[in-house]
């Protein structure tokens, strides 16, 4: 069989990561990312690109914690090399806060996070409306720039990009061997998934490089994120809409929850409203398909549900995607040597 040929539909964190596994994988393999969108138009330019997992009800958390931990590990490399800046990766300490103490003082992921403890009864003075609180350092991606960098090392490493938006994977089946769909919440269209749904989050993108840890309400909805450049502060979670337009209530809302947890972001410039839907569903759908028409057949690996946490998890589910692309093509190479017999 000549270069097996492996065509990734979706250029945000998870096709970009999955092509770039794919290429470290099977070298062999000629690969090309087709997307109707690429940044800075994508949900991950969106997105706070926070190293803190969200759970996924439907996937076990061993699985969970191990996409963590080698995400953690691959970016934590990143961020100590001199790629860091470019890349928009960096360590960022900081408190994740409760009014009342969680049912779960220590998150599955509290050992993969560095230096992971509880405040003391000193640092919450900080959060006067808060009783109970957790310390860590962890990572932060800026987003379009990571997305970037992604595209980069791709290009590098002689993977084609094309602009094009694919109605049907089976359009595929006549140019490529293998197709990996990461099209985010675009599957719920592109393959009719009834399980992937929105979760539309609104942010602010603010200038207060005074803001240098992050700080994060247990409940999840109210975040201030520093990045190399700019402060995410967020932010909304709403199922099933649609709207991308940004809501003015809503910045408003966001402004003043941040403004309770930070008083000094009273300051902060220059802020830029951002609307992204989380592609949301129980679990991350992970697995391999084999479309067929007519005797024809297409191996087909989906990477796509990523939710809340596309960032915390990219690099540990864009391995394994890469890992089902080897089985496939594994599987086509066996399929035409006994052909050949
Ligand atoms: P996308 O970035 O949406 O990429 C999908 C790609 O597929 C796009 O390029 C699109 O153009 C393409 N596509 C879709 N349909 C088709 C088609 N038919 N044909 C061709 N191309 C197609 N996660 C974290 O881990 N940490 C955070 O701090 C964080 N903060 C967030 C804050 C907000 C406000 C939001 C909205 C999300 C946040 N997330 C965070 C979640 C994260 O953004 C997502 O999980 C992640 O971006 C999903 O990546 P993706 O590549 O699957 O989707």
């Amino acid at each position: 069989m000549a270069a097996p040929k492996v065509a990734v539909v979706g250029a945000g964190v998870i096709g970009l990561s999955t092509a770039l596994c794919i290429t470290e994988t099977c070298p062999s393999c000629s690969v090309t990312v087709l997307s109707d969108q690429f940044s800075p138009n994508t949900t991950s330019d969106v997105a706070a690109g926070m190293l803190i997992p969200h759970t996924y009800p439907g996937t076990p958390i061993h699985v969970q914690k191990q996409w963590f931990k080698e995400t953690f590990t691959y970016l934590f490399a990143i961020s100590n090399s001199a790629e860091a800046s470019e890349a928009g990766i960096h360590l960022v300490s900081g408190w994740q806060v409760f009014k009342n103490i969680p049912k779960e003082e220590l998150p599955f992921w509290s050992d993969v996070v560095l230096g992971f403890r509880p405040m003391s009864e000193a640092e919450l003075q900080k959060f006067p409306q808060h009783r109970f609180g957790q310390a860590f350092m962890t990572l932060k991606c800026d987003c379009p720039p990571y997305l970037l960098w992604l595209e980069k090392r791709l290009k590098a490493t002689g993977v084609q990009m094309y602009t094009r938006k694919v109605a049907d994977l089976w359009e595929l089946h006549s140019e490529y061997n293998v197709v990996v769909n990461c099209a985010g919440i675009g599957a719920q269209q592109l393959v009719g998934d009834k399980k992937l749904f929105p979760v539309r989050g609104q942010v602010l993108k603010v200038h207060a490089p005074w803001v240098k840890n992050f700080i994060r309400d247990g409940d999840g909805l109210t975040y201030i994120y520093p990045g190399i450049h700019r402060v995410t502060l967020g932010g909304t979670r709403e199922k099933e809409s649609w709207s991308l337009s940004p809501d003015p209530g809503t910045t408003k809302d966001i402004f003043d929850r941040c403004c309770s947890l930070e008083p000094s972001l009273r300051g902060a410039q220059d802020i830029k409203v951002k609307v992204g839907l989380r592609p949301s569903r129980q679990s991350v759908r992970l697995q391999r398909e084999i479309l067929s028409q007519g005797g024809v057949k297409l191996p087909v690996v989906h990477n796509y549900g990523h939710g809340a946490g596309g960032f915390s998890m990219h690099r540990g589910t864009a391995k394994e995607a890469a890992r089902l692309v080897g089985e496939c093509i594994a599987a086509l190479q066996g399929s035409s040597s006994r052909a050949k017999l």
